[in-house]
C-alpha cells in the first residue's frame, strides 16, 4: 500500500451511531476529488477509537471490511481527544492530513478547497468558522474569552474560531511528531510549529447524531492545559504583583511609623489589619495555586509516560485481518 495523498484522522469516543453516516457522507466526496487531484489521487480515513464503551469498535471493523481504505486504531482506554489526535498523527500516512470530528460538524465539502490551497504551497490550511450559531451563547462567549486570553498571554497566536479541522502538510506532521510533551493541546502545537498558513471559511453544522462529549468542566481543563503549555506569563506575573504590593505596603508602613511618632500609639485599626491579612493571604494562595498548576504539569512531563496506548489496529499495512483482532494468544 503506497502512501495516500490525503489522510483524515477521526477521533471517536462512544460514536457507534455516527461512524456509518460519516463514512457514507465522506467517502463519495473523497472519491469525487479524483478529477481535481489527478491520477495519483488516493486517500485513507484513520479512525482513533478513544476508549469507547459502546459498539464503536464493531462499527469500525465493519466499515473497514466494506472499505479497506477506512482503517482504525483502538486505544486501551479513553485518553482524551488531544491524545487521540496524537495517535492519529503518529500513525497516519498522507502527504496532507486533516483531523475531523465524526459528527459531521466539520463539512467534508471544504476538503476540496483545503487541498486546492495546499497545492498552491500553503503548509497549513485551517478552517475558520464563519459563524458559531450552532454553539450555545455561553459556549460562544467562553470560547471568545478563551481565544483572547490565550493570544494575549502567549506568543504563539492561535487563530480565532479555528478548531482542529485543518489541513496539515507532511512537514508539519513530522514536526508535531517530534514534540515530546505529554500535554497535547493540539491547537497550541500547530500554532507553535509555524509554516505558511492560510484560512478557508466554512459554516459549522449541527452535530449529526449523538451528543457532545465536552462539558464545561472538560473545556475548562482544556483551556488551562492550553494556556499553561503555551505561556509562562501566569507564573511570572506574581513577581510584579508582589513588587507592587510590597511598594504599597512600604509606603503604608512609612505612614504608620510617622503617625505613631507624631500622635503616639492608638489601638484602632482592626479593620485595616484584617483587610491587609486577608488580601495578602488570598494573593498568596492564588499565586501558589498557579505555581501548583505548573509544578503538576512538570511532574506529568517528568514521568515520560506514553501519550496513549494502542490496543488493536484494524486494517492498514501491518494489521491482522479484522476477524483476528480479538483472537489474543491464550495465557499458558
Ligand atoms: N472525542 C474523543 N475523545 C474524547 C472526547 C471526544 O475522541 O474524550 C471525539 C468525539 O467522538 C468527536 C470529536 O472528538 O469525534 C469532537 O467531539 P464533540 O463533537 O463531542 O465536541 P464538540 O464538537 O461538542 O466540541
Ligand atoms: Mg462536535
Amino acid at each position: 500500500m503506497s502512501r495516500p495523498i490525503l489522510s483524515l484522522i477521526v477521533p471517536v469516543k462512544d460514536e457507534e451511531a455516527a461512524i456509518a453516516p460519516f463514512v457514507h457522507r465522506v467517502v463519495p466526496i473523497l472519491e469525487a476529488l479524483g478529477p481535481q487531484e489527478g491520477p495519483e489521487w488516493s486517500w485513507e480515513i484513520l479512525f482513533i477509537d478513544d476508549g469507547s464503551q459502546d459498539r464503536t469498535l464493531a462499527e469500525l471493523i465493519l466499515a473497514n471490511q466494506r472499505e479497506p481504505r477506512v482503517r482504525a486504531i483502538s486505544l486501551s482506554r479513553n485518553f482524551g481527544k488531544e491524545a487521540a489526535l496524537s495517535a492519529g498523527i503518529d500513525n497516519v500516512g498522507g502527504d496532507a492530513v486533516v483531523p475531523m470530528d465524526v459528527d459531521l460538524q466539520d463539512p467534508p465539502e471544504v476538503l476540496g478547497d483545503m487541498l486546492a490551497k495546499w497545492r498552491t504551497g500553503y503548509e497549513v490550511v485551517y478552517g475558520v468558522r464563519r459563524n458559531r450559531l450552532t454553539d450555545s451563547l455561553p459556549k460562544r462567549l467562553t470560547a471568545d474569552l478563551y481565544y483572547r486570553a490565550h493570544n494575549w498571554l502567549s506568543d504563539d497566536k492561535i487563530p480565532e474560531h479555528a478548531g482542529d479541522f485543518r489541513l496539515l502538510d507532511r512537514k508539519v506532521i513530522e514536526v508535531i511528531k517530534l514534540m515530546p510533551e505529554r500535554n497535547r493541546f493540539m491547537k497550541g502545537l500547530f500554532a507553535w510549529s509555524g509554516f505558511r498558513q492560510t484560512a478557508v471559511e466554512y459554516d459549522r453544522a449541527e452535530r449529526a447524531v449523538g451528543e457532545t462529549k465536552f462539558n464545561y468542566l472538560k473545556l475548562w481543563k482544556l483551556a488551562i492545559d492550553g494556556i499553561t503549555s503555551a505561556s509562562t506569563v501566569p507564573l511570572r506575573i506574581w513577581s510584579y504583583v508582589g513588587a507592587v504590593i510590597a511598594m504599597v505596603a512600604f509606603a503604608y508602613a512609612l505612614y504608620l511609623i510617622g503617625r505613631t511618632i507624631l500622635w503616639g500609639v492608638d489601638l484602632a485599626g482592626y479593620a485595616s489589619i484584617m483587610v491587609a491579612v486577608l488580601f495578602l493571604g488570598g494573593v498568596q494562595l492564588l499565586s501558589l495555586g498557579v505555581l501548583g498548576e505548573y509544578v503538576g504539569r512538570i511532574l506529568v512531563e517528568a514521568k515520560h509516560r506514553p501519550i496513549y496506548v494502542v490496543r488493536d489496529r484494524i486494517g492498514g499495512p501491518d494489521a491482522p485481518p479484522a476477524e483476528d483482532t480479538f483472537q489474543h494468544t491464550p495465557i499458558a
